[in-house]
């Protein structure tokens, strides 16, 4: 495969797409008693003492630190295509502390891509990944749901977060995250999906103010945009999640002897060549000069 790695100064591209906002939910299923939900899950006990630890093959890999993973508080901002399978991936490698916020509900056409089964159509997705996420999480943990809008959530609840990742559709939401990420001083992830359902872009916010933002990468984001898919595929929302998941490792462990980057993006057709980088801080960046 053709893969670049490269200086990144900045990323002109704007991977998003853009349609016609999908219709309205009716309204009698928009009235949430409460919006949050916590589901506990058990770990997976070994039956016998010589039995290996659950997460023995992890020992291995390069800055893995399981106890650093079970002990941050992860908030997923959106619980749709790309945040399922990173949250599948989050809760399966031992993430004991996961927060779902997404106040979207399940349809049908989430199903083909999502993790959701027919129990959930017309639930919130919050909740509803939340409580399937929880039979995901073999090490035991809390996960929590919220059916709320990402800026609800923080007006209603404290949200206690050492990480955001991001994986929604719309840049009002991101632009929130990224300033919300900074005013914490924590890292963000962002995960996007080029319009065509088969390239994807990710990018890793790290948590110090010297660093850039996603703004500094995508200059040309327009905040006010909402830009739903038109086109998504299973596949390109696994090859997502991937990149979401080692840069939510990343960000709670450290690189160690990987030499570290914070672009990431793909092409499942290898038509474009995969490109890995570091995007530079701009001077004129209006979310960097906010802070
Ligand atoms: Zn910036």
């Amino acid at each position: 495969m053709n893969v670049e790695t490269e200086e990144i100064e900045n990323v002109f591209k704007n991977g998003s797409c853009y349609v016609e906002e999908a219709p309205e939910f009716p309204a009698e299923f928009l009235n949430l008693e409460n919006p949050l939900e916590t589901f506990q899950s058990k770990e997976v006990k070994a039956t016998h003492p010589a039995e290996s630890d659950l997460f023995a093959r992890h020992e291995e890999i390069p800055a893995h630190d399981q106890k650093l993973l079970g002990d941050a508080r992860i908030v997923l901002v959106g619980g749709g295509g790309l945040n399922s399978w990173a949250g599948v991936g989050l809760a399966r490698c031992g993430a004991k502390s996961i927060t779902v916020i997404d106040d979207d509900r399940v349809d049908r056409t989430n199903l083909s891509r999502q993790f959701f089964g027919a129990d959930d159509l017309g639930q919130p997705k919050g909740k509803a990944l939340a409580k399937n996420l929880a039979t995901q999480a073999v090490g035991g943990g809390a996960i929590t749901g919220i059916g709320l809008r990402f800026e609800d959530a923080l007006e209603k609840y404290p949200l206690p977060a050492d990480i955001f990742v991001t994986g929604v559709d719309n840049n009002e939401c991101r632009l929130r995250v990224a300033r919300e990420a900074r005013r914490r001083k924590i890292p963000a992830v962002f995960t996007m999906l080029s319009t065509d359902g088969m390239r994807c872009q990710a990018f890793l916010q790290n948590a110090s103010p010297i660093e850039p933002c996603l703004w500094c990468a995508l200059p040309n984001l327009d905040p006010e945009r909402i830009m739903p898919c038109a086109s998504a595929i299973i596949s390109s929302c696994h090859l997502a999640a991937a990149f979401t998941v080692f840069f939510t490792h990343r960000a709670l462990m450290g690189w160690d002897k990987i030499p570290a980057f914070n672009w990431r993006e793909a092409d499942l057709t290898g038509i474009a060549p995969d490109r890995i980088g570091v995007v530079k801080r701009r001077n004129d960046c209006f979310v960097c000069s906010d802070i």
